[in-house]
């Protein structure tokens, strides 16, 4: 739900920031106007060309079938994308260069070369294989941010099945939902995660939530603190299983449709969404963003700042940069922990040269001030890329000027796109200009507009709408899983068009701003949450009788949740009756869809037809007009 006077503040906002020459020059994409017209003047001849850089086992006989609103990219074409991850660099003179440094939050490192994570990922698939699964089995992956959380899904993709990866902050009630809905055969999950010092202990959460879930028939568990004996009868341990395996495992040949992954995000209502995501599509497009809109060369260092659990993780931490043959850092726990200046060191020790981060994260760094950021020798840095959430005016200019040297080395800008999107569909490119508090352009092959309820488009210039999407691109997601009109409903909302579900507008230049959601989707520090699931978590308190949350504007995290409770006749309200209602949101979701707040009340605003009136709650929370505030749902 967005407010008008978040879309004022930042319509205020000038200032704009040229890419420094150094970066502009070198870019990849280096003429953005006449890329972008021929994407969309030639979809087809576009993303051809694109997956032509690529392997395929057997070209595709068309680039593109649309039966609006389902669609199918490069019909025929069979390829696996763990192939072009791994096997595509072996015969090349990158075999043996780092494809994964990842990084613990106590400062160990494991180093990948393309060769050895190709020898693990065979042997996991192996494994999976002697395990009895294969092609098109479902497989959660419920694992801390580590070097085996990609092997394991490297390896499902290999073989063809359909990995589910489960953010390792959420929790029973989400792991269970998710290994029901995706009916998975298998789990592999960690024993303990590690973040801020502290051990999360997700091996006891996954032991309850398989509980009740049929489907299962293997467990798998990769172990950093228990030992080999206090894993539970018939679960498989991780190192023993590769130790038993081959090092050879051909990749299963997919068709280019065929599904690689389900991750499930958070909609309207209270059940989540499996977005679907196919090896073909998927690897063609995240692949050429990852060359033109980041713009990582064959030398670079890139560091994503996100988790395997977030569709960033799953296109950017590891398979684009993968397919593209480059080195990748990634780093398990807080970018302030176990100090403030550890992302610095981090840049400096590696050479990190692209970064893709969250404001969530640039806001968390600004808090310490820019002493941290003095320290070291940031220099190697050449761009740094935001995505997840507004990235605040305030937030951009602290960066770019303590992180960036105020262009001396770097330029920074935005970048938005959804799960549903599988890659960047706006953007500020390397060679335009930031304009603070905006996204940027679309990016090569996305056909974005910005429309009324009824769909026209709103042409004129910094006027509010929802932003849409008028045509599938090939790593634009296929269906939901198992709810084919769910998935067709997000087309059909405002017809003939996708519609994301975000409020937007464009300046007279072009340039988009994203300013929050239009619909009762909240976005905790850049994590996309549903008001619903959380009310429905907060129901499911035997004490609870109906609910309701809102976001409520949070100097760090963007938005925080705030929950209205109606307690059931004959319970109180108290201090203690919050914690145990944010004790078992925590317990059912998982820490970040925990309320901040919970106040009590006697009865909730409803419509008629006794649907909750969240806009109302909001703008009394905030103190505005109901009208201030819009809601794709009303
Ligand atoms: P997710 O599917 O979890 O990646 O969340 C996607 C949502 O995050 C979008 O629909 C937006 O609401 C928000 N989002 C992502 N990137 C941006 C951005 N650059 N600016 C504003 N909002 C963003």
């Amino acid at each position: 739900m967005v407010q008008q006077g978040q879309i004022d503040h930042l319509l205020q906002e000038a200032g704009e920031i040229p890419p420094p020459p150094h970066v502009s020059g070198q870019a990849t994409l280096s003429d953005y106007d006449g890329v972008y017209a021929r994407s969309v003047a030639d979809p087809e001849g576009f993303w051809a060309e694109a997956a032509d850089e690529l392997h395929w086992f057997r070209r595709w006989d068309d680039v593109f079938q649309w039966e609006y609103p389902n669609f199918r990219w490069f019909v025929g074409g069979q390829t696996n994308i763990a192939y072009n991850a791994l096997d595509r660099h072996l015969t090349t003179e990158r075999r043996n260069k780092a494809a994964l440094i990842w990084l613990g939050e106590d400062g160990t490192e494991q180093v990948y070369t393309y060769a050895r994570l190709a020898q693990q990922v065979n042997r996991f698939a192996n494994g999976l294989k002697s395990l009895g699964i294969g092609k098109g089995d479902r497989v959660v992956i419920y694992m801390p941010l580590t070097p085996e959380g990609a092997i394991s899904m490297l390896a499902c993709a290999r073989i063809g099945a359909i990995h589910s990866v489960v953010y390792a902050g959420f929790s029973v009630g989400s792991l269970r939902d998710r290994i029901q809905d995706a009916e998975a055969k298998a789990l592999i999950t960690g024993d303990v995660g590690y973040r801020r010092g502290n051990r999360v202990d997700l091996k006891g959460i996954a032991d309850e939530a398989v509980e009740g879930c049929d489907s299962l028939e293997r467990v798998i568990v990769f172990r950093r603190e228990l030992a080999l004996e206090d894993l539970r009868e018939g679960e498989t341990d991780f190192d023993a299983l590769m130790a038993r395996s081959g090092i050879d495992c051909p990749a299963e040949v997919m068709d280019a449709e065929d599904p690689l992954y389900i991750l499930y995000t958070s909609g309207t209502t209270g059940k989540p969404k499996g977005v679907v995501h196919v090896h073909g599509g998927y690897m063609v497009g995240t692949h050429y963003h990852f060359k033109n809109f980041w713009d990582v060369k064959d030398n670079d260092v890139f560091w994503c700042m996100s988790d395997i659990g977030w569709v960033v993780g799953h296109s950017y931490i590891v398979y684009a940069p993968l397919v593209a043959g480059a080195t990748t850092v990634f780093r398990e726990g807080a970018p302030d922990f176990p100090h403030s200046a550890v992302f610095y060191e981090v840049i400096e020790k590696y050479g990190v040269n692209v970064i893709f981060t969250a404001p969530t994260a640039v806001r968390m760094l600004m808090r310490y001030g820019e002493e941290p950021a003095s320290r070291y020798n940031l220099r190697s840095l050449r761009f740094l890329t935001c995505a997840g959430e507004p990235l605040n005016p305030e937030a951009l200019r602290w960066a770019y000027e303590h992180i960036c040297g105020s262009g001396e080395w770097a330029h920074m800008v935005d970048n938005w796109w959804q799960t549903e999107t599988g890659g960047p569909c706006l953007g500020t490119t390397a060679t335009m200009t930031t304009r603070p508090g905006r996204v940027g352009k679309p990016l090569p092959g996305a056909v974005m507009d910005i429309v009324d309820r009824e769909g026209q488009p709103i042409e004129e210039p910094d006027k509010g709408g929802f932003l849409v999407i008028r045509r599938p691109f090939p790593h634009f997601s296929r269906t939901v899983w198992g709810d084919p009109d769910r998935y067709a409903d997000t087309w059909q909302q405002i017809p003939g068009v996708y519609s994301s579900g975000d409020v937007a507008l464009r300046d007279a230049d072009g340039y988009y701003m994203v300013v929050g959601r239009a619909d009762d989707v909240l976005n905790v520090a850049g994590h996309r949450i549903g008001s619903a699931e959380v009310e429905s978590a907060l129901v499911s308190h035997p004490e609870v009788a109906e609910a309701a949350v809102i976001g409520k504007p949070d100097a760090l995290r963007g938005e925080v949740i705030k929950g209205f409770v109606t307690l059931r006749m004959g319970s109180e309200g108290s201090d203690r009756m919050i914690n145990d209602l944010q004790l078992h949101v925590r317990r059912e979701l998982g820490p970040i869809a925990v309320p901040s707040e919970i106040e009590f009340t006697p009865m909730l605003p409803k419509t008629r037809s006794g649907k909750i009136m969240r806009r109302l709650l909001k703008a009394q929370e905030l103190g505005l007009d109901p009208g201030d505030i819009t809601t794709l749902e009303e």
